[in-house]
This record gives C-alpha cells, structure tokens and sequence, in this order.
C-alpha cells in the first residue's frame, strides 16, 4: 500500500477512491449550511419510478420529464445499469425521476422481468408510470405488468405513450382494458401532452414521500449473495434454530414478503425472504432478475449479509453483488459459508483471495460460518449490531473539527498548483451511512481523500458501514479560470 507513508502523491486522481464513496461539489451556493453547520435543505424528494417493457419510450419519457435532450448516464464497471435516478421538478415541485430502462433480457425472460421491475418500484417508489406504446396497443407483457400493479397501494399512472397527433388519441383509449384506470395520451418524443401527464404525476404523489421506517422497529437485514451459497439454508437455520419466526411485534407492520426472526434475544427483519424461498431458477432473464431482487432486498434493507462460499475461489459474480452493496450505501458483514468444507490450504487460498477481491471494503465486517451444521452462526449477531451502530454514528461538529485540524496541520495536503488547498470546515450531513462534507479551498487529491478516510475511521471507528465524503470547493473563480 503505497498511500501508506505518501499522502497525495500527485497523478493519482484517476485511482480508485479509496473504501469510501467521495464526491466533488463546486456548486457552493446551493449548500445552505445552518448554525451548526448542517445543511438545511435535507428534505426527502418523492420517487417516480418510470416502468414498461422495452421501446415503449422510457427513456424518451424520462428525457422529456428532465427537459433535455440527453440524460447524462452514470457508469459503474461491474455493476448492471438496471436503475438510473435524476433530479427533476415540475411546477415547482422537485422529485426524483427513475428510470428503469437499461436491460434487454431476451424475449423469453422478458414477461418476468418487467414484472420484477414493476415489484421493485412498488416497494420503493412514490407514483410509478407505466408506459405503454398506444400505436401497438396492450401487449401480454404490459397486461402481465398491469396485473402486478393492480396490487399496487402505490399510485399508478398510466401513459399512452407515441400519441403524436390528436387523430391518434383513439388509440389510447383502447388501453382502459389494462384496469389501470384512465390512460394519459402522450407523445414523448414531441411533448404533446407532457404537461399534462406531469400534473397528473404529480397529483398523485403524497405529501410527504415514502418515508423510511421509523427508528426503533426491528433492523432490517438482506441476505444477498450469489446462487448456491447458501442463502435458503442459512435463513432456514436461523428460522429453525430458536423456533423463533416471530409473528408480530408491537408497533410494527411486516411486509407479507419478509420474515422476523429472532436472533441474540432481539427481532430482525429479513427482507424479501419470500423471494430466496421461492427460487426462480429460469434459464433466461436469471441473471437479471436475481439482480433485480438483491437490489429491492438492498432497498428495503438497512445491513447487508453478502454471503460467500468459502469452499469455492471467490468469483466476478460475488464480487457483482458487492458492488450492489457499497452503491446502495448499506452497512455490511460478509459471511463465509461452507466453512465446514474449508481445509488448511483453502483457507491459506481464501486469505490470499479477500486480499485481493475484496480490498475495496476493508472496513466490512467479517465471520466464518457453516449454515449447515450452524457453525457460529450466532456470530452474526454482534457483527451485524456493530454494523448498524458505525452506520447510525453521527460524530459532532465541534469533535470533528477539532481532530480534523489536527490532523491537517500534521499532515497538511499536497499543494495543487502550486496552492495550498486549505479545509475549512467540515461537518457530518448525514447518518446512515455516515457521510461528511468538507469545505475546501481547493480540490484534493485521491491519495490524500484516502488518507483522510483512513484517519476518519480510526478515529471514529465506522466499522462495518461505509462512509461518503463530499468536498465542496469553495472558490468558484479559481473554478473558472481553470475551465
Ligand atoms: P425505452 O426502451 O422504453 O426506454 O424506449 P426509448 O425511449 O428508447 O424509445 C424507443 C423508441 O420509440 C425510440 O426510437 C424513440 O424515438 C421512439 N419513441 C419514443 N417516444 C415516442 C413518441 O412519443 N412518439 C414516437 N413516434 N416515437 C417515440
Ligand atoms: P442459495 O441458492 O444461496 O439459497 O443456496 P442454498 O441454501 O440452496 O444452498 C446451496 C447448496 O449448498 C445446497 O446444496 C446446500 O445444502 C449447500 N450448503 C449450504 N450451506 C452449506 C454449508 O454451510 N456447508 C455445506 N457443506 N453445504 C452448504
């Protein structure tokens, strides 16, 4: 590790940022920052979460919603492009845009795989939109999708998507026959009657966005992990083991797809356990509903257990679901399973595998298990309470300032330019996961985040979550010349 003993070595802004998730942003005047330095404007925005099968116009939709032509599309190697979410407004009214688009399962797993895409927005979203393609009318993949979202306590919209002229809005009324109630006639690629269907939209969204589930409930746990390593045994071994499915605790309401159980005296929710129990194993479309479903299990969770196979090297599919975990910002504990077939030379072959797989998450939280025999199963107990607790930590303002000027002044960052960047300020914005901002003067290098990172956790001591760093460099004329 050469950032070790080399804070800042310049040239290394293109590495990868460290275990944290760091951010820039240059757009001070949008920061309203407090007395106590929080920012002001912390206020949860509703979700819509745009739906359909493909080339019905999605993202032509999503495209008209923003107001531009070109939506700016965010990569991330290694992990599928199932799910991309914009900020947009309307009248005033700032929400959330999703849009659901980015996959092309063939045609034979497509059916299902909308559907999940529907499911999936019924348990995240605040207004979904399903788009159908009015020239082509109600296919047996919308009807399958409108079956799914007739369930819906979530409101539904449903827009006759490619109703380019007022001769054509006959068209539209034909797709009252999916039950979704009335069909709003639209033409995403020219704007007809976009207005409208924002209004629409927006009636429909309730005053306060979904919110999270009050504190105090039973945490929420998703198993996550890829095929055959043992997630079925390992919640029927918890399920079994302290006779313990727990139907009911006072004060909360469980979703009927989740399951309590109780673990180390106290109730843990299992997210989505109805859909590890009923294994969906088509040849087609697998691949993408599996990761479908971890992502509404990470959505709905508050702790991730990644579940790997210690008998077998550790392989891109695992290393794919982690990268699910540390986008969703999820606290973690990896456990690895199958313990009981793991001899001396594999286990010498694992430590030499987590060196080198899984050194972007250093800071998870790791136990040995066999969910089979029930081998220390119960570890998972204190590594997921400590988990939880670095993922609530909120470090005061006057606390981090203090520490962080001292170690700025021992260890000051590199100059830039032949500049000092000084931090001025920073402040924790947010828990769960804890995630800091620092003022700046000027941008800091890759090395010298990660050192700071590395500072900031063994200091605080945020095992097991991750944490997110924003920088927010202050002087926009120095921005500008550089330009
Ligand atoms: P997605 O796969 O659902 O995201 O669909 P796209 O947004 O990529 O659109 C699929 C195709 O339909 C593209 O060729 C679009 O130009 C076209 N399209 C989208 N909206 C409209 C519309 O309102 N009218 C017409 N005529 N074509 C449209
Ligand atoms: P899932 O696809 O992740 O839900 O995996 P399953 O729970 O279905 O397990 C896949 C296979 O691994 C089954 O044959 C299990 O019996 C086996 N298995 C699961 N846990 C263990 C374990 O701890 N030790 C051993 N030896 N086998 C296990």
């Amino acid at each position: 590790m050469t950032e070790q003993n080399l804070p800042g070595s310049p040239g290394d802004d293109l590495a990868l940022p460290g275990d944290g998730t760091w951010s820039d942003e240059t757009d001070w005047e949008l920061v309203d920052v407090d007395v106590d330095g929080q920012p002001v404007d912390a206020t949860p925005v509703p979700v819509v979460a745009i739906v359909g099968r493909p080339n019905v116009g999605k993202s032509t939709l999503v495209n008209r919603i923003l107001g531009r032509r070109e939506a700016v599309v965010e990569d991330i190697p290694g992990v599928t492009r199932d799910r991309v979410s914009y900020a947009a407004s309307w009248s005033g009214q700032r929400f959330t845009v999703v849009d659901t688009g980015g996959w092309e399962p063939d045609a034979k797993g497509l059916q299902q795989a909308v559907a999940a895409q529907a499911e999936l927005a019924m348990r995240t979203a605040d207004a979904i939109v399903l788009v159908v393609d009015a020239t082509v009318g109600a296919t047996a993949t919308d009807e399958a999708v409108a079956r799914v979202l007739r369930r819906s306590k979530t409101p539904v919209i449903l827009a006759a998507n490619k109703i380019d002229s007022e001769r054509a809005e006959a068209e539209a009324a034909t797709l009252w026959s999916l039950g979704l109630g009335e069909p709003q006639p639209v033409s995403a690629a020219h704007g007809r009657g976009a207005g409208d269907l924002l209004d629409v939209i927006l009636a429909a969204l309730p005053e306060t966005p979904r919110e999270a589930p009050a504190m105090g409930g039973p945490r929420r746990v998703a198993l996550v992990g890829k095929p055959n390593v043992g997630k079925s045994s390992l919640l029927n071994k918890l399920a079994g083991s302290e006779r313990s499915v727990v139907d009911n605790v006072a004060g909360t309401t469980v979703d009927p797809v989740d399951e309590l159980i109780e673990l180390g005296g106290k109730a843990w929710q299992f997210v989505d356990t109805a859909g590890l129990r009923r294994k969906v194993r088509t040849a087609s479309g697998h691949e993408y509903y599996a990761s479908l479903r971890t992502r509404a299990a990470l959505d709905a969770a508050e702790v991730a257990i990644l579940l790997i196979d210690a008998s077998e090297p550790i392989t891109e599919q695992d290393l794919r679901v982690l990268s699910m975990i540390i986008e969703s910002g999820r606290a973690l504990v990896i456990a690895f399973n199958k313990w009981d077939l793991v001899d001396e030379d594999r286990r010498y072959q694992l430590d030499k595998e987590i060196d080198r797989e899984l050194a972007r998450v250093p800071w998870a939280r790791r136990v040995n298990i066999s969910a089979s025999t029930g081998r220390s199963v119960q570890k998972l107990v204190p590594a997921l309470d400590g988990a939880l607790a670095s993922w609530d930590k909120r470090v005061a303002t006057g606390r981090l300032n203090n520490w962080l000027k001292e170690v700025i002044a021992a260890t000051p960052p590199p100059l830039r330019g032949g500049r000092q960047p000084r931090v001025m300020f920073a402040t924790q914005a947010a828990t769960r996961p804890p995630t800091f901002v620092l003022f700046t003067t000027g941008f800091l290098e890759a090395g010298y985040r990660r050192f700071l990172e590395r500072r900031l956790r063994e200091e605080f001591n945020f095992d097991g979550s991750p944490v997110r760093v924003n920088v927010r460099v202050r002087d926009k004329r120095e921005q500008r010349r550089k330009r």
